[in-house]
C-alpha cells in the first residue's frame, strides 16, 4: 500500500505542481536556450527573371556557343575537401576553360555563373536555352567521404530512362506554346508533339554521347580518369531536350592527389586544354554533319 502511494505521488507530483502553479497564475521558468535566433537561408524568388550572362569570344552569332556551368555556388558549397570547396574548384576550372576557348578564338563562350552565386538547377538549363547554346558543360567534383583512395574524373550524360521522362515533361510544358530544335509545336496534336520532342531528344542525346566520348578520347594520358569514366545518370542539369549536355566530375576532392592537382594552375590548364580541344572537335563535326 505504501509503495502504491509512493508511485502515485511520483506520477502525479509534476501534474499537481504545474496545475497548482497554473491556478496561482505562475509558470515554470524554462531556459530559452537556442530560442533567441532563427537561421534563414535566402532562396531565390522563383518568379525573378533569370539574369543572362555575357557572351565572350567572336561577336558573330553564327559561331557556335558553349555554355560552361560551374556547379553549386553561394550558400551551396557542394562537396567539401580539407582546404577548399567544390563550388570554388568548379568555378576555377570553368574560368580556365573559358579563357582558353577565348584565346584560341572561333567559339563563343558563356558561364552560367562567373562568381560565387547560387543558381537553381533549372535556371542553369534555362540560361543555356535562352542564349541559344549549342553545347552545355557542367563542371563538378565528387567526394568519396572517408575513402580517400577513390580518384579520377568521370563524364556523365543523361540516362536513357531519364531522357524519355524529360522529353515527356517538356512535351507537356511546351505543348502548343513553343518550339523544340526549331520545329514549331504550335497547333499540333499531343501525339505529334510527343514524337517531335522525342526525335529532338534522341538527336540531342546522341550529340551528348559524342561529346562525352571526345572528352575521354582527348583526355587519355593527360587527365586522370576513373577506371570506368563514361556514365549516365539523371542529373537535372542534363535535361535540356535540345542542347547537348555533359556533366564532368573532375575528380575526387576526398583524394589528396586530386585535391592538390585540380585547383592548381597546371591542373586547370591541363583540363582547359583537353576540354577546349574536345569542344572544337565536336563543333567541327557538327558543322560537317
Ligand atoms: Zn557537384
Amino acid at each position: 500500500m505504501w509503495h502504491r502511494l509512493q508511485i502515485a505521488l511520483i506520477f502525479f507530483a509534476p501534474a499537481v505542481l504545474i496545475g497548482g502553479l497554473y491556478l496561482l497564475g505562475l509558470t515554470i521558468p524554462v531556459p530559452a536556450l537556442g530560442r533567441g535566433y532563427v537561421i534563414r537561408v535566402a532562396l531565390p524568388d522563383p518568379n525573378r527573371p533569370i539574369g543572362l550572362p555575357s557572351i565572350a569570344g567572336p561577336g558573330d552569332p553564327s559561331r557556335p556557343l558553349v555554355v560552361i556551368d560551374a556547379g553549386h555556388g553561394g550558400h551551396d558549397p557542394g562537396a567539401s575537401g580539407i582546404d577548399f570547396r567544390e563550388k570554388a574548384l568548379a568555378l576555377g576550372l570553368a574560368r580556365a576553360l573559358r579563357d582558353e576557348l577565348v584565346r584560341q578564338g572561333g567559339v563563343r563562350v558563356a558561364l552560367t555563373r562567373s562568381d560565387d552565386r547560387f543558381l537553381a538547377l533549372d535556371e542553369r538549363i534555362e540560361i543555356a536555352r535562352q542564349i541559344g547554346a549549342d553545347l552545355f558543360l557542367s563542371i563538378h567534383a565528387d567526394s568519396a567521404g572517408e575513402k580517400d583512395d577513390v580518384t579520377g574524373a568521370s563524364v556523365y550524360t543523361l540516362s536513357t530512362k531519364a531522357s524519355s521522362e524529360a522529353a515527356a515533361r517538356v512535351a507537356a510544358r511546351e505543348n502548343n506554346a513553343d518550339s523544340v530544335n526549331g520545329v514549331k509545336l504550335a497547333g499540333r496534336s499531343d501525339a505529334v508533339t510527343n514524337i517531335l520532342v522525342d526525335l529532338a531528344q534522341r538527336r540531342t542525346s546522341e550529340q551528348s554521347a559524342t561529346f562525352a566520348g571526345l572528352i575521354v578520347r582527348e583526355g587519355e594520358g593527360v587527365l586522370k580518369f576513373h577506371p570506368d569514366p563514361r556514365r549516365s545518370a539523371d542529373f537535372v542539369v542534363l535535361r535540356a531536350p535540345d542542347v547537348p549536355s555533359v556533366l564532368y566530375e573532375s575528380g575526387f576532392i576526398s583524394n589528396p592527389a586530386d585535391a592538390a592537382r585540380l585547383p592548381s594552375p597546371e591542373g586547370q590548364q591541363r583540363f582547359a586544354t583537353v576540354m577546349a580541344r574536345a569542344i572544337r572537335i565536336f563543333f567541327a563535326r557538327e558543322a560537317g554533319a
